[in-house]
């Protein structure tokens, strides 16, 4: 199966090229026909699967024809980084098209955008607090939206959009295409997509779940220990890219700042910081100027990086839903990735849940030779299910070809112990 099958213009086509995409994920050979065909849509899936090119290029096709420099597309996202991240896509895909966008969200000036507003666009990509105000000012013009797209709706809800959202809803044209996209359906979701969806096609790829391509493991650890164990794993594996959880912004800005002064190429990723910063180090990260990432759940949400070969959840998440998207970022378009989460026995109840929902066990590991002080890591989070003893196999080769920089550590990289349940 490839792209040619949907019979894009060849200006998309030529788009899609330049993006190197060859054969459609799963939730694009599902979802693009169905779109084409201007019916809603229900997209269950999570952020790795290729959901934007799913909505995107059957916008563009429908954009290509109709009028130009005027807003026929809004799409709504809960975080300024997925809007650019999406922007960026939509920017590759239609380069070859006379198609505009731009960005509509707060945190830096309103200038700008109304300029772009102004001139003309097609597609406006926006986090909903910036649009309500452009569209109180009267800077924007929604009468002629075809098509509206929320994306990532879980997480809008989590951030207390909802009330936001349905604002913006009302004032939209009532005949529209609307393709609605969320990783779980809890029942705020659920009513929201009852009452603006019309008649839609639902697509769900796979179950809720992380990436099958990512290897899962549990590193017991006293608080204490922490920043030690981490950097003791940093120097024994062989990593690429990089991306550790902590649970505050305050934390992550002392991790990076922490690993900076032993000589990382490391970047903080948290909301204290203002928009630009907050671009520069995910710019820097995925251009390899940074191999670590340290951020908190909320800055990471939708940061766009290929070729992340560790998540590490300094702090564990606060619900599944959370470890989920977190281990989203790697493994992702079918790369392989390693998943470690540090536990502390408080976290007894959160990784009881994390393993029940997924329907997965969290490989217990200790590092050999790691000063644990009193704490015996191997009498923690004992698991009583009988899957667990599934994955007792060899250490996984982490990373084939396309490292950024050498592996640390060399010769001087240990296997992991597995734990005996
Ligand atoms: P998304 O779920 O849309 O955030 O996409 C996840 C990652 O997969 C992004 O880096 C995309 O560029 C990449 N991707 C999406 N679709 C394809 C495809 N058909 N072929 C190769 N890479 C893809």
């Amino acid at each position: 199966m490839n792209f040619e099958q949907f019979s894009f213009d060849a200006r998309i086509k030529a788009g899609i090229k330049a993006a190197g995409y060859v054969t459609p994920t799963p939730i694009q050979a599902k979802a693009i026909p169905i779109v084409l065909q201007g019916h809603d849509l229900l997209g269950l899936a999570q952020t790795g699967t290729g959901k934007t090119a799913a909505f995107l290029l059957p916008i563009l096709q429908r954009l290509i024809r109709g009028p130009l420099r005027q807003v026929r597309v809004l799409i709504i996202t809960p975080t300024r980084e997925l809007a650019e991240q999406i922007y960026q896509a939509s920017l590759d895909f239609s380069r070859k098209t006379k198609i505009r966008s731009t960005t509509v969200y707060g945190g830096v000036s309103k200038r700008p955008q109304e300029a772009a507003l102004h001139r003309g666009v097609e597609i406006v990509v926006a986090c909903p607090g910036r649009l309500l105000d452009l569209m109180g000012d009267g800077s924007i013009n929604l009468s002629q939206i075809e098509v509206l797209v929320l994306d990532e709706a879980d997480r809008m809800c989590d951030m207390g959009f909802l009330p936001d959202i349905r604002r913006i809803i009302k004032q939209l044209p009532t005949k529209r295409q609307t393709l609605f996209f969320s990783a779980t359906m809890p029942n705020d979701i659920r009513k929201l997509a009852d009452t603006i969806l019309n008649d839609p096609v639902t697509v769900q790829i796979g179950r809720i779940a992380p990436a099958q391509t990512v290897s899962h493991a549990l590193f017991p650890v006293p608080k204490t220990l922490r920043k030690k164990l981490l950097l003791a794993l940093l120097q024994r594996t062989a990593t690429g890219r990089v991306l550790v959880f902590t649970r505050t912004k305050r934390r992550a800005h002392t991790l990076a700042l922490d690993l900076a002064k032993r000589g990382y190429r490391v970047i903080a990723l948290q909301g204290n910081m203002r928009q630009s910063r907050r671009q520069q180090a995910i710019d820097g990260y995925r251009n390899g100027k940074y191999d670590i990432l340290v951020a908190t759940d909320i800055a990471a949400r939708g940061i766009d990086v290929t070729e992340i070969s560790h998540v590490i959840n300094f702090d564990i998440p606060d619900t599944v839903d959370a470890y989920t998207h977190r281990i989203g970022r790697t493994g992702r378009a079918e790369q392989t990735g390693e998943a470690f989460t540090f536990a502390m026995p408080d976290d007894a109840d959160m990784v009881r849940d994390i393993e029940k929902t997924l329907k997965t066990n969290l490989e217990r590991r200790r590092l050999p030779d790691f000063d644990y002080g009193d704490f015996n890591p191997e009498t923690q989070f004992q698991s009583k299910s009988p899957q667990s003893k599934q994955k007792q196999n060899a250490p996984k080769a982490t990373r084939g070809s396309g490292h950024k920089r050498p592996y640390r550590g060399g010769s001087k990289r240990k296997p992991y112990r597995r734990f005996k349940n």
